[in-house]
This record gives C-alpha cells, sequence and structure tokens, in this order.
C-alpha cells in the first residue's frame, strides 16, 4: 500500500476537495492533506482555521491525516514517507499548470508520481474562490461547502444567506 498527499491552499475546504479526498481514501494507505503555507498569498483564512475546518470535515476518515507543510512538494512527500501527489482535476484549463508542476516534481525527484482524481461532475466548477466571493455577497454556499465551512464563512463575511432574487412578474 502507498501513501499519498494532497496539497493545497483549502480558503476554505469544499465539497469538490472532499470529493477527491473519499475517493482518495480508498485507494490509498494514508492520504495526508497538506495545507501549503505561502507567506505571498493572502488567505480569507488563517492557517490554523483552515486546518481546523478540514480537520472536523474529515474526521469520518480514518485514513486522512491533516497538517501543514512550507516547502517544496517533493520534500513534502519525503517528510510524511509517501510517494504519491494527488491533485484534482476539473477541466481542460487546470491542465496545464498541472502537467508543468508534474514535470517539474519529476524532474526534483524522480521518485515522485503524480495521481489526478476527477470530481464527480456537479464539483466540476467548484473553487474555493467563487465560494468565499459568492458568501461575501450574501448568498447560501450550502450547497458546495460543509456546514461547519459555511457558518465560518458566514462569521468571517458578517453576511447572512439571501434567497436567489425572484425573477418579475409578467
Ligand atoms: P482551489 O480550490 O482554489 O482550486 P486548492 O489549492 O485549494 O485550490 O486546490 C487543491 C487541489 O484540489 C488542486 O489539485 C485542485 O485542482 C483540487 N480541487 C479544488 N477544487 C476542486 C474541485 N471542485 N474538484 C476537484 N478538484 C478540486
Amino acid at each position: 500500500m502507498v501513501k499519498a498527499i494532497y496539497p493545497g491552499t483549502f480558503d476554505p475546504i469544499t465539497n469538490g476537495h472532499l470529493d477527491i479526498l473519499s475517493r482518495a481514501a480508498l485507494l490509498f494507505e494514508d492520504v495526508h492533506v497538506v495545507v501549503a503555507v505561502n507567506v505571498r498569498k493572502t488567505t480569507l483564512f488563517s492557517l490554523a482555521e483552515r486546518l481546523e475546518l478540514i480537520r472536523k470535515c474529515t474526521s469520518h476518515l480514518a485514513n486522512v491525516h491533516v497538517s501543514s507543510f512550507e516547502g517544496l512538494t517533493v520534500d513534502c512527500l519525503r517528510r510524511f514517507g509517501a510517494k504519491v501527489v494527488i491533485r484534482g482535476l476539473r477541466a481542460v484549463s487546470d491542465f496545464e499548470y498541472e502537467f508543468q508542476m508534474a514535470l517539474m516534481n519529476k524532474k526534483l525527484d524522480s521518485g515522485c508520481e503524480t495521481v489526478y482524481l476527477m470530481p464527480s461532475e456537479q464539483y466540476t466548477y467548484l473553487n474555493s474562490s467563487v465560494i468565499r466571493e459568492i458568501a461575501a455577497l450574501g448568498r447560501s454556499v450550502s450547497e458546495f461547502v460543509p456546514a461547519e465551512v459555511e457558518a465560518k464563512l458566514r462569521k468571517k463575511t458578517g453576511t447572512h444567506p439571501k434567497r436567489p432574487a425572484k425573477p418579475p412578474k409578467k
């Protein structure tokens, strides 16, 4: 059995991330969700908040562990004794960047394998920045994120979910 890491920003974790994680948990012995520490990137949620939310949302997955890491993905692999980097592929637009990263990681460490998983169709258009934006504009994101995440988003953005506007009567 092989160990894997699932690196990302997770600002915040969404049902799309969770879909990928539950698939990965069935395929690998252990999956380490690794929140990448990037001081140049501004995030809505602090590192501690992101870690806490991921831990809460993955507590039902026994072989999923959550930590943070600052540095190269290939060094992170070594630290966890893992061989595989898991990434999600939503659309062709993800491909170019992912292809570049996989090849560079292979160059840095020839033992590094990247495995791409596709989420269920309903999550293919989901990403964390869209979720932050919808929540900040006061619409419910309950279809896209776990309840704990939605509650935290409400607190952060100081908004309450509104119903979608009704179309004007003819
Ligand atoms: P973001 O969610 O903003 O794309 P992350 O860095 O948090 O960025 O993503 C971490 C990994 O999870 C990436 O491989 C990304 O492609 C994948 N991912 C994010 N959202 C989804 C989704 N809805 N379906 C599948 N994979 C996803």
